[in-house]
């Protein structure tokens, strides 16, 4: 269940150009989730369009797991304005469509502390997460989450790519496993 072009389940639907729809394989095991659109995916209707975009699509090719063969969504699907976090009650208002969107996945990666929150449903500190799998169950079925840091931190930090790079090749032991 992705949100209709005039969803107004929140009052992110005032700002936007278009509703952000997931992209990738709609049938893979792994699903990374984001945090929000930002203005050029605000523009084109895709996630990881822009500059955090090329880092991703980059690191996966780097690690073998090209976009194509993953399914990459965000928390909420509409740009908040300004680019601010997407706030408790618009993360909530998405939470069914992503529920739906991930219901049968094997291994999330969360990318970031918005979507690490989201999903775990707990106050995070993201340095203490990383990288440390974790169980949730969706809808009645378990899976696990991988949190790692957003694309967006590696503009500003030079470790968080290869950090990025161990949380990829994290979710794919569990995709190799009986
Ligand atoms: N940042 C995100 O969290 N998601 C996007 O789709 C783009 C940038």
């Amino acid at each position: 269940m992705t949100p209709s072009e005039d969803c107004k389940r929140c009052a992110l639907c005032e700002g936007r150009t278009k509703v952000v729809r997931p992209d990738g394989d709609p049938m893979s095991p792994i699903a990374l989730v984001g945090e929000a659109p930002g203005a050029k995916e605000d523009a084109a209707g895709r996630p990881f369009v822009g500059s955090s975009g090329k880092v991703l699509t980059q690191l996966l090719e780097e690690e073998g797991l090209p976009r194509s063969k993953v399914f990459i969504t965000n928390t909420v699907k509409c740009r908040p304005p300004g680019n601010r976090d997407p706030t408790q009650e618009e993360m909530d208002a998405c939470l069914p469509c992503l529920e739906s969107e991930l219901e049968n996945r094997k291994v999330i990666i969360t990318l970031g502390r918005s979507a690490a929150k989201d999903l775990l449903r707990k106050p995070i500190v993201m340095k203490d997460i990383v990288n440390r799998p974790q169980k949730i169950t969706i809808r009645g079925k378990e899976m696990v989450l991988i949190p790692a840091y957003h694309p967006a931190a590696s503009f500003y930090n030079r470790t968080v790519k290869d950090s990025i790079r161990q949380s990829i090749r994290c979710a794919r032991t569990y995709l190799e496993g009986p």
